[in-house]
């Protein structure tokens, strides 16, 4: 379907946003996340007011699938980071908002993590917490075998701590191997939820799902477009993507991550 270049959204498409970590004034429980994946707790409270005014507010990727909140910006975290629940979580609450939460079984209750009793008080209160694989590693590093051992693994020790289903997976760093929604299928899981830019659109049976993300060089007016539907931001968006996804390709990711970091003077993640 052609994109509307209308600035206003149509009711039946939406956008995921993919987020990091949240910092906050006193409890900065996010000290080694690249400064570029990490937001101010009080910017995404604005965010959140925004979704408000100029969409159906936020909602996890789940609901939206049940067919809750059709109109609602899709709210996801990656990583699991412990500014999930001590951040995150009362903002969504005050606001009367859901997020996906994907987290690495490996990392709960690790250093700078959240626990797994917080997860579930989070899942328990209407929250999604969903799988990032069961550790932090690029897809794209398996053997097919063992990578559908690592979703599998992955999906059944969430559901066994949270006590809730785990239908939703979204892979590390965005790397998706060739046939990964084949396999994510067959390991259990519905929908793939990947970094590639682009709107959703409401009874679309893709498993592959676009997400935007929301680092912090997304200006407030950049995120009200990609909102409300703007075609040429989203356009914009997706060649980003497709540039750095070139990089990737021509210099590897091991050797792309070192440049990444050294033009950016940044820890490599
Ligand atoms: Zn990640």
């Amino acid at each position: 379907m052609q994109e509307s270049s209308s600035p206003r959204r149509d009711d039946a498409s939406t956008v995921a946003l993919m987020y990091h970590a949240l910092a906050t004034g006193d409890v900065d429980a996010s000290g080694s996340v690249d400064p570029h994946y990490r937001l101010a707790a009080d910017e995404f409270r604005a965010q959140l007011g925004l979704f408000r005014a100029h969409a159906g507010g936020a909602a996890s990727v789940r609901r939206w699938l049940d067919g809750a909140c059709a109109g609602a910006v899709l709210v996801t975290f990656d990583d699991g980071h412990a500014s999930d629940y001590h951040a995150a979580f009362p903002l969504l609450a005050e606001a009367g908002a859901s997020a996906d939460f994907f987290v690495n079984p490996e990392r709960v209750g690790t250093p700078g993590y959240a626990t797994w009793a917080q997860l579930r008080e989070m899942a328990d209160a209407g929250q999604s917490i969903q799988s990032h694989g069961y550790r932090h590693r690029y897809f794209t590093e398996f053997a097919p075998a063992e990578l559908a051992e690592e979703l599998r693994r992955a999906r059944l020790v969430i559901e066994e701590r949270i006590g809730h289903r785990v239908t939703l997976l979204a892979p590390p760093g965005g790397r998706m191997p060739s046939g990964l929604a084949a396999l994510a299928r067959e390991c259990g899981y519905e929908r793939v939820l990947s970094s590639q830019p682009g709107r959703l659109h409401a009874g679309n049976t893709d498993v592959v799902l676009p997400r935007l993300a929301v680092t912090a060089d997304v200006a407030p007016a950049t995120l009200r477009r990609w909102v409300e539907g703007a075609a040429t931001d989203i356009g914009r968006a997706r060649l980003r993507y497709a540039t750095l996804g070139f990089a990737k390709r021509v210099l590897g990711d091991r050797r792309y991550e070192r440049l990444r970091a050294r033009l950016l003077g940044q820890p490599t993640q």
